[in-house]
């Protein structure tokens, strides 16, 4: 088999593969991977923005650190916070001055930094509540200028194997085709899990590809189930599709009720009722749950004045009222969603794996700056720092320089890619999720645990066993197989610790 011979392959099309393809040099020929159109990830649903010290009169890194290892719980690794915190700005800087991004600014010109959960001080930059679209938009268009760079989308990385320091990937394209790579550096840049459950904030990409590639490859996994759950986002459950409504709404005095239509927060949380951690009130709904034995949860804010409502949260009136509900005359829907991914595929400072030439940045990588559990707008920053190092750490090495030839294609045998097609990916799938929802959602289930697990395992070993056509449909059931894998070993091995 003939594969196409690229310097580096980036896979995924997010704010950290991006950003990493602006930062190479030029003389490297970079191949771009994604699955779907370039901008359905989880970096454009970014609302609330990034995290930086960008106002040095109010504010310092020291303080920055000690907010993130507050939200972290001291789990996080300090050597990559004080990275995160001392580069960030100035990548938040580049992408003003370098390309364009158009963040909310005061009367003065100045940067207009909010202040969001666990921040001891204002330094939130954003554009609107759409931080992540404008930013990922703005740096897709920077990138497609590139002349070293083939963007391709629409396109699944199925298999990735390495012989003699060469990456070599099968990659399954939308009109059915696969088309085959190699690379001397890989960097994986496939964003979060969030598929692995039935109520997540995540985009459709979000089935932990990357993960399950490297960890296939001998990468170290880190800390999968160090995984953050929201309490509320909107909940429609014919389809299983969640957005997130912003805590705010609570901030702004929405109470929560159960299927009763009874505030429950005041029982479980006198002091600060709905204005708890975003882990207490998730947790208070589980236990409530419990109680009354429904899943069904409302938002209540309608016996505030309507047009402070409009004008207050203008983006979740309408996607709310979109699907059929009017939240300044009645209750919202919502339910508790698999938010965000604090573990990964494991990295050093400057991005690398211990898999030589494997790098991995954003949210598929465990740098150790969210330890167990994210400080907001951290993770756009931790994406732009670390995907900007891996593209210095692969520059220093000079491969362009040292190179005496260039085949264009490079011969490497792999298995074909034939065999019996996953028929029933949907049920496989919906298994997973439901395994996901009873084992570990929002705090985990010990006997639903080692239930699952045991269950999981067949399902992994099944789609491993050879036979099966590799095609988007099975790379994805697969990944979700082994990153659920991954999750509930981790539980079950840490059940003591709780
Ligand atoms: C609703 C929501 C709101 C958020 N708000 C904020 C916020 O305000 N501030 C903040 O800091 N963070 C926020 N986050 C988190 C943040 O947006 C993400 O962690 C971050 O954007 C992840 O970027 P990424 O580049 O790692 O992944 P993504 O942006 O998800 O990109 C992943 C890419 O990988 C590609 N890919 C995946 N698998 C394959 C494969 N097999 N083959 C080819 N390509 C593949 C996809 O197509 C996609 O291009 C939010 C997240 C959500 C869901």
């Amino acid at each position: 088999m003939k594969f196409k011979r690229f310097d580096v392959l980036i896979v995924g099309t997010g704010i950290s593969g991006i950003y990493a393809a602006l930062n190479l040099d030029a003389k490297l020929n970079v191949l771009m991977l994604s699955k779907k159109e370039l901008t359905l990830c989880n970096s454009a649903l970014a609302q609330g923005g990034v995290a930086a010290v960008m106002d040095s009169k109010n504010d310092d890194f020291e303080l920055h650190i000690k907010d993130t290892l507050i939200a972290g719980q001291y789990k996080n690794n300090l050597d990559n916070v004080r990275i995160l915190v001392e580069q960030g700005p100035r990548d938040v800087e580049r992408l003003v001055e370098k390309y364009g991004v158009d963040f909310d600014r005061n009367e003065d010109g100045s940067l207009a930094l909010t202040l969001e959960g666990g921040h001891s001080r204002r330094r939130i930059a954003h554009h609107k509540d759409t931080t992540g679209k404008e930013i990922e938009t703005c740096l897709i268009e920077q990138v497609c200028k590139l002349k070293n760079v083939t963007v391709i989308n629409n396109s699944v990385l199925c298999r990735l194997e390495k012989e003699n320091n060469t990456f070599f990937a099968d990659v399954f394209t939308q009109s059915g085709e696969h088309e085959y790579y190699c690379a001397d550096f890989v960097i994986m840049a496939t964003g979060g899990i969030g598929r692995v459950y039935n109520y997540t904030t995540n985009s459709a990409i979000a089935t932990g590809d990357g993960i399950a590639l490297a960890y296939n490859l001998g990468a170290e996994i880190k800390n999968l189930s160090y995984v953050q759950f929201h309490p509320t986002a909107f909940a429609d459950r014919k389809n299983h599709e969640c957005f997130l409504v912003s805590e705010a709404v609570r901030g702004e005095g929405a109470y929560l009720l159960n299927c009763n239509k009874e505030r429950f927060m005041p029982s479980y949380e006198p002091e600060r009722k709905e204005l708890a951690p975003r882990d207490v009130v998730s947790k208070c709904i589980m236990e409530e749950q419990k109680k009354t034995g429904s899943d069904e949860f409302w938002l209540d804010i309608s016996y505030k004045d309507a047009d402070f409502i409009k004008m207050h949260f203008p983006m979740i009136y309408e996607n709310v009222l979109e699907k059929g509900y009017d939240m300044t005359k009645e209750p919202i829907p919502i339910y508790p969603c698999q938010h965000y991914l604090m573990g990964g595929i494991n990295v050093d400072g400057k991005g690398a794996t211990n898999v030589e030439g494997l790098y991995s940045a954003g949210e598929c990588s465990h740098t150790g700056v969210h330890g167990k559990n994210r400080l907001a707008s951290n993770s756009l920053l931790e994406a732009l720092v670390f995907s900007r190092l891996i593209a210095e750490d692969i520059n220093s090495k000079n491969i362009s320089d040292k190179r005496t030839d260039f085949d264009e294609y490079v011969e490497y045998n792999m298995t074909a890619p034939d065999g019996k097609p996953l028929s029933d990916k949907a049920e496989i799938q919906d298994e997973i999720r439901s395994i996901m929802q009873k084992a570990y959602f929002v705090y985990p289930d010990y006997n639903e645990t080692e239930k699952g697990l045991k269950r999981i395992k067949e399902i992994k070993q099944q789609l491993e066993s050879g036979g099966y056509e590799i095609n988007a449909d099975y790379t994805e059931t697969k990944s979700l197989a082994t990153v659920a894998y991954i999750i509930l070993s981790e539980i079950w091995e840490r059940r003591d610790e709780e």
